[in-house]
């Protein structure tokens, strides 16, 4: 089933994001995390794309097919275009149309020194225009409550955003945020830009200081203060920032229930306790809708 479907038959849409196991590591190793992600019965289930190779992309792919074919869950793919020409973005299409993986994530990917931009996408538009011209897949993007950071205001974020959805993204997940009223009022920014789109909000539960610091340095997430004092209140001891971390994680999540959002995602770093500890917090709120 079509990403869209599924926001048209059922909200809030539940899914979750996993990344494939790093290269040399087995993909069976993954079985037990999605054995107790797919017990949490989420609607889709994301698969990351590295920038590094093809070797990459299979284990994305077969991560993909995993999914679906074992868990019969369905998985959106990442792909991301920046250092790839059109050939290559077609041979991977082939690959998905053959596998039967008919949801994409089109993302333009971050530069990477040690491989050069190709010509022909410089932006996740014009993928998505691309993958929408090709037919067959159901397409969705990424969209950023805090601005991306290379963006100079959210005006200009918001303009090409919009101009992602005109070229046919029928969905978009945000990047992770800890303060729920930014994505509010993005999604009313969105809203009033004539984004119609479904736009499901990204969380990721952390339970250790140094996760919480990458990321934030990667994707220029703010930290409020109410969140700042629990990382420094709890960062020394292990336990205690677990059980925080959930606990704002899980109140995020229930506020952004309470206030109708489309979808929860959530961002699992391929950890199942954290996956099933949410999915138990929620579970008789989900049963409501
Ligand atoms: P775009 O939508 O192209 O936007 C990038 C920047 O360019 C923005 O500042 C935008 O405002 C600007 N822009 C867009 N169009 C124009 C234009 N015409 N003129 C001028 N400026 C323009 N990365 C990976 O490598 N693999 C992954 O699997 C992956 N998954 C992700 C999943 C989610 C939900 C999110 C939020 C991010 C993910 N990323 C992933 C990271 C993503 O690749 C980076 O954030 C990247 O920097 C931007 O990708 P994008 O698709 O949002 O780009």
């Amino acid at each position: 089933m079509t990403i869209r479907e599924k926001f048209e038959q059922k909200k809030p849409v539940l899914s979750f994001e996993i990344f494939p196991p790093k290269r040399g590591a087995a993909l069976q190793n993954i079985d037990e995390t999605l054995e107790i992600l797919s017990k949490c019965k989420p609607d889709f289930i994301s698969v990351t794309f590295g920038a590094g190779g093809s070797s990459d992309h299979n284990r994305t792919i077969e991560l993909a097919k995993k999914i679906k074919r074992e868990y019969h869950i369905d998985p959106v793919v990442h792909l991301t275009c920046l250092t790839y020409s059109k050939a290559e973005i077609d041979a991977f299409l082939k690959v998905l149309r053959d596998n039967g993986l008919e949801n994409v994530l089109a993302l333009r990917g971050d530069s990477n020194p040690e491989i050069a931009p190709k010509e022909d996408f410089h932006y996740a538009s014009e993928l998505t225009t691309y993958l929408r011209e090709k037919g067959g897949f159901c397409v969705g993007g990424a969209c950023y409550p805090e601005c991306h950071p290379q963006s100079p205001d959210r005006v200009a974020d918001i303009t090409h955003l919009r101009e992602k959805v005109d070229a046919g993204d029928e969905f978009l997940i945000s990047q992770l945020f800890f303060e729920n009223e930014m994505f509010y009022s993005f999604v009313e920014s969105c809203r009033i830009a004539g984004i119609r789109v479904p736009i499901t909000p990204g969380i990721m539960p952390v339970i250790n200081k140094s996760q919480i610091e990458r990321m934030v340095t990667l994707c220029g997430a703010s930290l409020p203060v109410r969140f700042r004092r629990i990382l420094n209140k709890f960062e020394d001891n292990k336990e205690a920032l677990f059980d925080a971390g959930m606990a704002y994680a899980l109140s995020q999540i229930i506020d952004l229930l309470a206030n109708d959002v489309e979808g929860i995602h959530l961002y699992t770093m391929n950890n199942p306790v954290v996956a099933g500890k949410i999915c138990e917090g929620i579970k008789n709120i989900l049963k409501r809708y």
